[in-house]
């Protein structure tokens, strides 16, 4: 097979807009100038959401950027080269529903495209009835419903029920506000057929309804609850996106204290930022710090600063050092990874969260990594940042610090090392720069 250039969601997926389908929900700068969001068309009605005109579509797509024309994809990094299958037929594995504009909030980091109330302009059901019936979606298929506020669309829990008892998805990602509860979802949550993600923002009614636009952080985190009480933590994925209005340590302190009042803390969080401005301050590095530390004290299942903040964080971190390095001084949790800093170290994890940590950190510049050990069998035996990846065990050979370089398997990865022995003055937090 020869090698063209794709990427995954030009092959595999779709993202169902009210009036537009899209390829992916990448966004990426090109000249100063951001692009993404690829475009398959515009849908006005029933007639123009096929699985037939969507295949053309993509195909053409495929084509013009293997010809080297100028398309909407043009200097996107998500582009790779592979033998990618030939696109003679629809085979998707993951379908975004995001099918309408409605929502409930009005965030301060949203916009009209995502709460402007516009309604989808197609049968949702019989969209999903039409690409079943012509073999469109993989039996690996993925389904995310987002919107607007997913529970707002029009038979949400008939259609997500429905949906999902037909295809069978490897798992339904839910992003909600939580100011309404399904029972449904619930359910999905309780066997692991949903995973849902609600972002929060805030530790006080005034911050949240600055941040968020409306008065109602304690239904949300009542709602929560309700959903944790029902089918346990295992499913459920908090976010916090700082902002200019929410990133004091004191609002950090407020958020902590009511995660912990509602019985959320084993949640696993996801520490995100949507700054106006691309620097951030000693304030901000410190509530974000602040943050992490006390939901891992708290328990949290898994706690990661995602793409959005963890540049920023590890750029703030450098500026301030260089020129203030004791506005930092009282955060325990840099001063405890710098005592590994220079120190040949083994990296636990050889997937993504590991590549951004190892290309971002200056730590990595400082520690050379001795060899990588990964729990799946898969990897063990090749490499990794061009070092060796070695079973777990491999860790007891050598008394090297041991970088934590995952999120998602954080506490498993601690437990682990426990189990074998591993003091925890020789663990290095995954939160390095
Ligand atoms: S190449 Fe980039 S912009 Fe184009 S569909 Fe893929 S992720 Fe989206
Ligand atoms: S809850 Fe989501 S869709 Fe609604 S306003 Fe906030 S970010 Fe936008």
């Amino acid at each position: 097979m020869t090698k063209t250039l794709s990427c995954r969601y030009i092959h595999h997926a779709l993202y169902l807009g009210p009036d537009q389908f899209r390829h992916c929900c990448k966004r990426f700068h090109v000249d100063g100038e951001m692009r993404g969001d690829a475009v398959v068309f515009s849908v006005d009605s029933d007639d123009d959401v096929g699985p037939d005109k969507v295949l053309v579509a993509k195909r053409e797509l495929w084509r013009a950027i293997n010809a080297g024309e100028t398309t909407q994809c043009s200097g996107c990094p998500y582009l790779s080269e592979a033998e990618w299958p030939e696109l003679d037929r629809l085979n998707l594995d993951l379908i975004s529903v995001e099918a309408h504009s409605r929502c409930n909030m009005r965030c301060s980091y949203c916009s009209d495209i995502y709460y402007g109330n516009v309604l989808p302009k197609y049968d949702v059901m019989a969209l999903f009835d039409r690409y079943a019936e012509a073999g469109a979606i993989g039996d690996e298929v993925v389904l995310a419903w987002g919107g607007g506020e997913p529970l707002m669309l029009d038979g949400f829990e008939k259609i997500f029920t429905t949906v999902s008892r037909r295809l069978k998805p490897l798992y339904n990602r839910v992003f909600s506000n939580a100011i309404l509860y399904s029972q449904e979802l619930a359910d999905h949550l309780k066997d692991g057929r949903a995973i849902l993600t609600t972002s929060i923002d805030a530790g006080t009614v005034e911050t949240f309804r600055q941040v968020r636009g409306v008065n109602q952080l304690y239904k949300v985190l009542g709602n929560l609850r309700r959903y944790v009480e029902f089918a346990g933590t295992a499913n459920i994925a908090l976010k916090y996106i700082f902002t200019d209005g929410n990133s004091t340590v004191a609002e950090v302190e407020e958020f902590l204290a009511r995660i912990q009042e509602h019985g959320l803390s084993h949640c696993a969080f996801q520490i995100s930022a949507d700054y106006k401005s691309a620097e951030i301050g000693a304030e901000q590095v410190k509530s974000a710090v602040r943050l992490y530390e006390g939901l891992l004290q708290g328990g949290t299942a898994s706690c990661h600063f995602d793409d959005h903040l963890r540049p920023r964080i590890n750029h703030a971190i450098r500026v301030i050092r260089a020129s203030d390095p004791a506005a930092l001084a009282d955060l325990s949790i840099l001063a405890n990874n710098d005592r590994f800093r220079g120190q040949p170290v083994v990296v636990w994890g050889s997937g993504e969260y590991a590549d951004g940590l190892i290309r971002e950190s200056l730590f990595f510049e400082e520690s050379p990594i001795a060899f990588f050990v990964d729990s799946d069998p898969a990897k063990q035996g090749g490499t990794f940042h061009n070092a060796p990846i070695k079973a777990p065990d491999a860790v007891l050979a050598v008394d090297h610090p041991v970088v934590i370089g995952s999120s998602y398997a954080y506490q498993d990865i601690r437990r682990a090392l426990h189990a074998m022995g591993v003091a925890d003055q020789r663990i290095v937090d995954s939160m390095i720069f």
